[in-house]
C-alpha cells in the first residue's frame, strides 16, 4: 500500500540582519505556497524585534509556517532595537550559533507532526548553518543575498590577496588614485576598477575580520549544492554566465519580492512580515497627497549605513537647496555614536515640501507613482527594489558590495549617478537636480523603465527567474 509522500520541510536561516532577513523571508513564503513545511530561524535578539515591530499574531498566523530562533552569541545591548555591529555578529554567530542550530534540527526531527527537514538553505554568509546541516544528512543551499556582481567580487578576495593588490600598502591608498587601477581579470566583471570590489578589501591590515570572513564564506559556496541568488539573469548576464561556468548549480529567482507577492496573494502570507522597525505608514498619505507624478526625492540609506553629524548636515542642505518634495528616512541610530538630529533651520526651510519618517514600508514607497528618485546607499534589496520599481538612482555607498552595486546602476545599466563619499550640499543639490530635469534624468527615466519591464518578464510565466524558481523546488523536493 503506497503512503501519501511526507511534505517537504525547509529551514531557512539568514543572518541576522535586515538586508537578509527580508529577501530570505520572500524565499521562504515563496517555497511555503509551493507546498513546502516552513522553520524560518532568526537570532533571538531579532526574533524580540520582530515581535515589537509586526506583533505576535504576524509570526503564528499561517499553518505550516513557523519562526524559530537561536542565540548570536553578541552579549545583551543596553538598547536592544538598534542595527548591531556586523563584524562582531560574524564572528559571534560562527562561534555561538553551530551548536544551537544543530540541536534545532534534531529538535525539529523529533517534533511529532512536523515533517522531518528535507533542506536548509543558509544565508551565504552563515556557512556554519551549511555546514551542520550537512554533518546530519540533510541537503543544504546557501541563498547569496547580494547581487551576482557584489558575490562574485567577494569569490576575488583570495585572488586580489594572492596578487598583492589587497591588503593596501597604507591609508594613502585610498585616497591616491590606487583605487582605481583596472581589475580586468574577473569573468563577467569587464571594466572594473578596484574601488568596485566589496569594500572590505579597503584594509592595511592582512588580519582584517570582515577581509577574512565574508571572501572565504564566498569560496565555502562551492561546498553547498546549489546557490540561489535574488537576482534575474538579463540584469547581470555576464556575471551569471561566470558563475555558472564555476558552480554546478546557480539558481538566479529574483526578485523574489516579486514572487513572495503571487504567493501571499493577498491571504494570510501577506501578514507575516520581516520589518524589524516599525513602519510608518503615514509617508504613504504623504505621498497620495503629491500632486505631481514623479515630483518627490526618497532618501533612504537602509539599516546599517551611519553617517557623521557633518555628512547629515550636507544632505540636509542639499536637500533644502535642491527646491524638491522629499520624504527621508531618518532611522534613530543613522548618526554613528548619538542621536540623529537634523538642523532645526532646515526642519523650518523645508516643511512645506519634505516629511520625516524613521522607517517605512521602502517597496510601497518606490512603486508610488509620486516617486521619482532614490537617494540610496546601494544596498542590493534596495537596488533590485529600485529596479523594479523602475526609478533611477543617486548613489552614495557605504559599504560591503554596496560599491559594486553603484558600479552597475551607473556604468552597465545606467540607472543611477554617483555621490562621491565626501559628500557635499552642492554635489547632493546637483545631482538630485540633474536627475530630476536634466537630460541624464531623462535618459535614466527611460533606462530604468526597461530594467522594470525585464524584470517583469523574468518573473512571468516562461520567465527566467520563474523558470529557475520551479528547478529549484524541483531540486529541493527531490532531497
Ligand atoms: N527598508 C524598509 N524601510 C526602510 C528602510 C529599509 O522597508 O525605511 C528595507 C528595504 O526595502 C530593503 C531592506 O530594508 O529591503 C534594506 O536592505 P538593503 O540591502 O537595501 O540595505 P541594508 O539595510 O542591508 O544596508
Amino acid at each position: 500500500m503506497s503512503s501519501e509522500p511526507q511534505q517537504p520541510h525547509a529551514v531557512l536561516i539568514p543572518q541576522p540582519a535586515q538586508g537578509h532577513v527580508t529577501p530570505m523571508l520572500h524565499l521562504a513564503k515563496v517555497l511555503h505556497a509551493r507546498g513546502f513545511y516552513i522553520t524560518f530561524v532568526n537570532s533571538e535578539y531579532n526574533h524580540r524585534r520582530l515581535l515589537r515591530s509586526r506583533g505576535p499574531a504576524s509570526l503564528d498566523g499561517v499553518a505550516g509556517f513557523r519562526f524559530d530562533a537561536v542565540p548570536d552569541g553578541l552579549p545583551p545591548s543596553d538598547d536592544d532595537d538598534v542595527t548591531q555591529d556586523i563584524a562582531a555578529l560574524c564572528l559571534s554567530t560562527t562561534k555561538h550559533s553551530a551548536a544551537p542550530f544543530g540541536e534545532l534540527l534534531v529538535r525539529l526531527n523529533g517534533t511529532p507532526g512536523t515533517p522531518p527537514v528535507t533542506c536548509v538553505i543558509a544565508d551565504g554568509v552563515m556557512s556554519f548553518a551549511q555546514r551542520v546541516a550537512e554533518e546530519m544528512g540533510v541537503p543544504a543551499l546557501v541563498f547569496w543575498t547580494t547581487s551576482a556582481c557584489g558575490f562574485m567580487g567577494y569569490l576575488q578576495f583570495a585572488e586580489l590577496i594572492k596578487r598583492g593588490y589587497v591588503p593596501l600598502k597604507d591609508a594613502s591608498d585610498l585616497t591616491n588614485g590606487y583605487l582605481d587601477t583596472a581589475i580586468d581579470w574577473i569573468p563577467g566583471m569587464e571594466g572594473v576598477r578596484l574601488r568596485d570590489i566589496p569594500s572590505f578589501i579597503r584594509t592595511t591590515d592582512p588580519d582584517d575580520v570582515m577581509l577574512n570572513y565574508d571572501g572565504p564564506e564566498a569560496q565555502n559556496a562551492r561546498g553547498a549544492r546549489g546557490v540561489i541568488l535574488n537576482t534575474y539573469d538579463a540584469l547581470e548576464q555576464g556575471v551569471v554566465d561566470a558563475l555558472r561556468r564555476e558552480f554546478p548549480r546557480v539558481y538566479t529567482v529574483g526578485p523574489l519580492q516579486t514572487f513572495a507577492k503571487t504567493a501571499a496573494g493577498g491571504g494570510d502570507l501577506d501578514a507575516i512580515g520581516g520589518n524589524l522597525w516599525k513602519e510608518d505608514a503615514s509617508c504613504l498619505r504623504w505621498l497620495d497627497a503629491q500632486t505631481q507624478p514623479g515630483s518627490v526625492v526618497y532618501v533612504n540609506f537602509g539599516s546599517i549605513t551611519v553617517v557623521t553629524p557633518a555628512q547629515l548636515a550636507e544632505f540636509a542642505w542639499g536637500l533644502a537647496s535642491c527646491g524638491r518634495p522629499f520624504l527621508w528616512v531618518v532611522r534613530p541610530d543613522l548618526v554613528s555614536g548619538e542621536k540623529a538630529v537634523l538642523p532645526e533651520e532646515f526642519i523650518r526651510v523645508t516643511k512645506d515640501r519634505g516629511v520625516l519618517a524613521s522607517w517605512c514600508p521602502q517597496e510601497q514607497v518606490l512603486s508610488h507613482p509620486s516617486v521619482g528618485l532614490f537617494l540610496t546607499h546601494c544596498g542590493w534589496n534596495s537596488t533590485l527594489e529600485s529596479v523594479c520599481a523602475g526609478v533611477p538612482m543617486v548613489c552614495w555607498p557605504f559599504f560591503a558590495e554596496q560599491p559594486t552595486n553603484c558600479r552597475y546602476a551607473c556604468a552597465k545599466w545606467g540607472i543611477g549617478m554617483e555621490i562621491g563619499n565626501d559628500v557635499t550640499r552642492e554635489d547632493v543639490a546637483r545631482l538630485v537636480l540633474e536627475a530630476m530635469d536634466g537630460e541624464k534624468g531623462k535618459d535614466m527615466r527611460a533606462k530604468a523603465a526597461a530594467w522594470k519591464e525585464k524584470a517583469v518578464a523574468a518573473a512571468a510565466e516562461g520567465g527566467s527567474s520563474s523558470e529557475n524558481l520551479d528547478r529549484l523546488v524541483q531540486f529541493l523536493r527531490a532531497g
